[in-house]
């Protein structure tokens, strides 16, 4: 089945008694019993599919995890918390039963990073850090460190670039590596990274897959055998998402195909627009002319259903010769894209990321990284994309 059809039919319309509801209902029910006591031991024996307790499962949260499992093509999914559960869980997985050593991107989410310095690290994990865009810097490091878990993210933030995911898969597996992947910037509508040599796929479902701007929560996905350390982490660790946000959730899937495809296009236009107004000194976009994975994205994302070429719905841009007050002063003159911190919502968002996403970083080091004080991110939305370029261009002045 194709992933339009996926979004709308996959886990949904379970029969309750004699009918079927159209979705599947909110379970706030934090226990379940049986008519005999034996079948609730068979349901604690995982002998027998079913509920008890909604650390174990809630069939709500079930109902999105198999959702989510049919459109990334898993054997397994479970939903979290948060993205940041979503990835601690990941890598706990990967870790579990082997030595403790990760190979990370060297740009990665800035929560990630801290995940990695400040929790992981001192706890006993060896973290090294390299650019999986330079495959050989990367396999050098992977050969040195000779990890259990590779961890890179599909599209880095906020330069867009994309790493040829399949062959780091290449290069995680030649040295017995899990490889964990965090597809939140590419969704399974551009990418289905398990199918590309992932081992485990991580998503912060607080971004496009609700794509309303109204629920916190994560997921991941793998194949069968992670089935086990993921059953025991998930019920273990407590980072169960809700009911109702699974609610949220599921219900936002129905239309990320929709949603995506059309902020793809939308990214497209203004990133062209953008390319050419007088005051922006530099895009970044995969989809531009001149970025250096421009192929590689080609090569690996996926097309929409009309045939067109897809490059994220996510545009960066410098504005030139503009400082920080400048820039701040040029977010406050929008009137329609919203100055929030996230991304992949309906409406489309701008964030500096000098001053968010990236904010503890040295400035030194951000420097290096090419994000200046000038660089703002853009999280193009489903509005018409006559109407943001207007915005932007009232905001731009000139
Ligand atoms: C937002 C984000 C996260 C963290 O997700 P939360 O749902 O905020 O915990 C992780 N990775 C990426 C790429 C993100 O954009």
């Amino acid at each position: 089945m194709k992933l339009h059809t996926q979004a709308v039919h996959a886990g949904d319309r379970k029969k309750l008694g004699d009918y079927v509801p159209v979705t599947t209902p909110i379970y706030g029910a934090t226990s379940f019993f049986y008519d005999e006591v034996a079948d609730l031991d068979r349901v604690l024996g995982n002998e027998k599919e079913g509920q008890s307790y909604s650390r174990y499962g809630n069939p709500t949260v079930d109902a999105l995890e198999q959702q989510v499992a049919a459109l990334e093509g898993a054997d397994v999914a479970l939903a979290t918390s948060s993205g940041m559960a979503a990835i601690h869980l990941s890598l706990l997985a990967a870790l579990t039963d082997r030595r403790k050593s990760i190979v990370a991107a060297n740009v990665l989410y800035g929560q990630t990073i801290s995940l990695l310095m400040d929790v992981l690290e001192p706890s006993g994990v060896e973290i090294r850090f390299d650019d999986p865009c330079d495959l050989d810097a990367f396999e050098a490091a992977v050969a040195d460190a000779k990890p259990s878990c590779v961890f890179i993210e599909t599209v880095s933030n906020p330069m867009m670039r994309v790493p040829a995911l399949d062959k780091v898969a290449e290069i995680a597996h030649r040295y017995h590596a899990a490889f964990v992947v965090d597809s939140t910037f590419t969704t399974p509508v551009l990418m289905r990274p398990l199918g590309l040599g992932a081992d485990i796929v991580v998503h912060s479902a607080t971004k496009y897959l609700s794509g309303h701007g109204d629920a916190l929560g994560g997921v991941l996905v793998a194949g069968e055998e992670f089935r086990q350390s993921l059953h025991v982490l998930g019920r273990t660790l407590g980072m169960n998402l809700g009911p109702f946000e699974a609610y949220l959730t599921m219900r936002g899937i129905k239309t990320l195909p929709l949603r995506v495809e059309k902020q793809c296009q939308n990214a497209a236009i203004v990133a062209e627009w953008l390319r050419a107004h007088p005051r922006i000194e530099r895009t970044y976009f995969p989809g531009d002319p001149e970025h250096p994975d421009r192929e590689i994205a080609r090569r690996l994302f996926e097309r929409g259903q009309g045939g067109e070429e897809l490059y994220g719905g996510m545009v960066s841009f410098e504005v030139a010769g503009a400082g920080k007050a400048d820039v701040f002063a040029l977010m406050d003159r929008l009137k329609l894209v919203v100055r929030a911190t996230s991304l992949g919502d309906v409406h489309s968002m701008v964030l500096h990321p000098a001053m968010s996403s990236h904010r503890d970083i040295a400035p030194k080091q951000r420097q290096r990284m090419g994000i200046g004080d000038n660089l703002l991110r853009l999280s193009l939305g489903i509005e018409a994309a006559e109407d943001i370029i207007a915005d932007l261009d009232q905001a731009l002045g000139e």
